[in-house]
């Protein structure tokens, strides 16, 4: 099939939805991070898919562990044993922060998220305590399906979808520095947000909190970095009301920010942790991580998932993360990251365009603004850097709650060479 083609049937076959925002862009062929559409034309990939390809496109060890378990075994359900599973559950315990142990499989973020939710409220009411609420923030992203979505504190995902809406979900507002929503400034504001949960439990709430969810670092909210101590204040106030912290760390995840999970740059250690996207580098993975003081309230008729743990994703996700140990990548993210973080803050002294670039490692966002004084989002703007860096061979994706953000994002196999060209490519990108 030629390009026109493929495109023509997938729009006509598949639901307008997922049309929307889609480049006419047929792509063929990864490697790296490079990508190669139909005519052979070759593109730095800085979108990863959505942030997922961390490790970079058909890592030749990880395809070599995919080849071989498909020749075994593939599936057999939750009531037998499988090799490559209980290896990879052993290493997630292995490399996952504290006491962090027990791990339930499923396949996509947003049941991870549901999931973690689940062992949130089932230790609650093993505990004797029924009704619960969650707390989570506004401008986070945790999914689509119908708990995830509540969670997420952004209400574009919400339109006419009311029925979804759990109403045990309370937000509280973000550690958005560049947009702080009670107009302080850090330091100066003694982490006012941070305090602020305590009012927000007292006042907004039932009072009795299962969990308290968040990203270490947004992804789609638009790489919202918190001040560094917010996180650990805020799950000190929350363990006082004995609600646990779940890190939903689907996108921060598997070295992409420096280290290996996000909380690590918090000194926090997380009761729940939920992780997909980089666990498989782009095969559907998705673990719900929990200590055994969590793990143990959930029993086996609250959750099973027919794909759950299958043993071809998981012999890929643990040689996936084996790489990424292997060759150190998160100390590959945060060299990458300065040279990334260094080319964009050039390029913000010279437009007034770019109100702030912010990020860890390779996870970096760039908010694009009429001006810098004003600070009024400039989605539009950000969409035509978006498709000028792509005609000249860069993608990039974009977020960010007001839509205004570009999300650089690149496998952790792209190279000091290939930084240094999407730098330039983007300087390009953003004369108007
Ligand atoms: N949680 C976070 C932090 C995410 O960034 C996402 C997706 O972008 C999800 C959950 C949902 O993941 P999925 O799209 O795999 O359901």
């Amino acid at each position: 099939m030629n390009g026109d083609e493929i495109i023509k049937k997938q729009d006509e076959f598949m639901l307008p939805a997922t049309r929307e925002g889609r480049y006419p862009l047929v792509l063929v062929e990864g490697k790296g991070a490079i990508l190669k559409d139909i005519n052979r034309k070759e593109y730095i990939d800085c979108h990863g898919g959505y942030a997922v390809v961390t490790l970079g496109h058909c890592h030749p060890d990880v395809v070599k562990a995919i080849v071989e378990q498909t020749e075994k075994i593939w599936h057999v359900s939750w009531d037998f044993y499988l090799e490559s599973t209980s290896l990879l559950a052993e290493r997630i315990a292995q490399v996952c922060p504290g006491k962090l142990k027990k791990t339930l499989f499923s396949n996509s973020g947003a049941e991870a998220v549901e999931n973690a939710v689940k062992l949130a409220k089932k230790r609650a009411f093993t505990n004797g305590r029924e009704g619960t609420q969650i707390v989570s923030l506004n401008g986070s992203f945790h999914g689509r399906t119908s708990y995830a979505m509540s969670l997420t504190g952004q209400n574009k995902y919400k339109k006419g979808l009311s029925t979804f809406v759990n109403p045990n979900v309370v937000h509280a507002p973000a550690p958005y520095c560049y947009r702080c929503p009670f107009s302080m400034t850090y330091p100066e504001c003694d982490l006012h947000c941070a305090k602020h949960l305590e009012h927000v439990i007292k006042y907004e709430t039932s009072g009795d909190i299962a969990a308290f969810i968040s990203e270490p670092i947004f992804g789609e909210g638009g790489i919202i970095v918190p001040p560094e101590p917010y996180l650990k204040e805020a799950v000190k106030i929350f363990k006082e009301y004995d609600a646990i912290y779940i890190a939903d760390e689907v996108q921060t995840g598997f070295a992409k920010t420096g280290k290996l999970f996000g909380v690590e740059w918090y000194g926090v250690e997380p009761d729940v942790m939920t992780l997909a996207k980089g666990i498989a580098s782009g095969l559907p993975l998705a673990a719900t991580v929990a200590t055994d003081e969590v793990s143990g309230s959930l029993t086996s008729i609250d959750h099973c998932a027919t794909y759950g743990g299958n043993a071809v994703v998981c012999a890929a996700a643990l040689e996936n993360i084996n790489v990424m140990l292997r060759e150190r990548l998160h100390k590959k993210a945060l060299d990458l990251g300065k040279i990334f973080m260094e080319g964009f803050s050039k390029l913000e002294e010279k437009h007034s365009s770019i109100g702030e670039v912010r990020g860890k490692g390779l996870m970096i966002g760039v908010e694009i603004v009429k001006d810098k004084k004003s600070k009024v989002p400039d989605k539009a703007e950000c969409g035509r850097i978006r498709k000028k860096a792509m005609k000249k061979g860069v993608l990039v994706n974009s977020g960010g709650i007001l839509g205004n953000v570009l999300r650089v994002q690149p496998p952790l196999a792209i190279s000091e060479e290939q930084t240094k060209k999407v730098i330039e490519i983007l300087a390009y990108a953003f004369k108007p």
